[in-house]
């Protein structure tokens, strides 16, 4: 499997790609191709063109969850006619309108297509149960929460039940794995669910192989009491990589490094994994 990073909050350097604070990944597995997330705007298609990805012949869009740094590129494709003939798969949450309240603001964070508009534009897959995707790529759906340290949703996010607010709990949440000869890999966007709820379900569904890497968001900025059981948590899957990026800060990075294997990601990275 093939993984190359078409969009993150960081750039390597001397490549003159472009970044911003979104994620997309371009999957290739046994002549499958697919498209994980689609980033803020237009910027991952401008570096899939950069880095000669044509992204008019890959026929599925995965979507990690309905935030708009990983869905608001849907626009961008359906401008530049990508979006017809293609198949979107995400859990049915991911389309349900989602807003912050600020103190005398509210900002629409969803993405930016209902249901029923994004099927007149194209197939439209929504699962919460796990889908194969390729010969050895799963879609989870929907995540068990099972970890009480990880039960947090975004501070004052909600959605709409009809016209009423409701906190959003982001049960549209997911994640990908890559079910390889050496163990699994596990590809987030942002873990709302929980880094240490989506391996566990991983390993449920993948009759408890081990886990080798993982790569994505995983939502930590704190250097907090959630961070160091997740770290605890991560250090006895015996972990051969990790790749954290997106939505991890620098100091939890920091905290990560003294326990787990990390590794630096940047638009641009390219992977191959047996
Ligand atoms: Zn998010
Ligand atoms: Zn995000």
């Amino acid at each position: 499997m093939k993984l190359t990073v078409l969009c993150d909050n960081y750039t390597i350097i001397d490549r003159y790609l472009l970044g911003e604070p979104a994620l997309s990944f371009y999957l290739e597995d046994n002549g499958s191709t697919i498209l994980f997330d689609t980033g803020y705007s237009d910027v991952f298609i401008k570096n899939a063109e950069t880095l000669g990805i044509d992204l008019s012949e890959t026929p599925m869009i995965v979507l990690s969850h309905g935030h708009n740094d990983h869905t608001r590129g849907l626009s961008a494709l359906a401008e530049h006619n990508l979006l017809n003939d293609k198949t979107i798969l995400a859990h049915p949450a991911a389309l349900w309108p989602k807003y912050i309240q600020h103190e005398d603001f509210k900002e629409d964070i969803g993405a930016p297509y209902t249901a029923e508009s994004l099927q007149k534009l194209c197939t439209l897959q929504l699962s919460s149960e796990p889908v194969q995707i390729s010969p050895d790529l799963w879609f989870l759906g929907q995540i068990p929460r099972h970890f009480a340290f990880e039960n947090k949703s975004i501070a004052s996010s909600y959605t709409l039940n009809g016209n009423t607010a409701e906190p959003d709990l982001l049960l549209d949440d997911t994640a990908l794995v890559y079910n390889g000869s050496d163990g699994l890999t596990i590809i987030t966007g942002c873990s709302h669910s929980g880094i240490c709820n989506i391996c566990r379900y991983a390993q449920q569904l993948f009759e408890h192989k081990p886990i080798v890497r993982i790569i994505g968001g995983f939502h930590l900025f704190d250097v907090d009491d959630r961070l160091h059981q997740t770290i605890d948590y991560l250090e006895s899957l015996n972990l051969k990589e990790l790749y954290p990026c997106h939505c991890v800060s620098l100091a939890a990075k920091i905290a990560m490094a003294k326990k787990l294997p990390i590794h630096e990601v940047g638009t641009g990275d390219i992977y191959v994994w047996e």
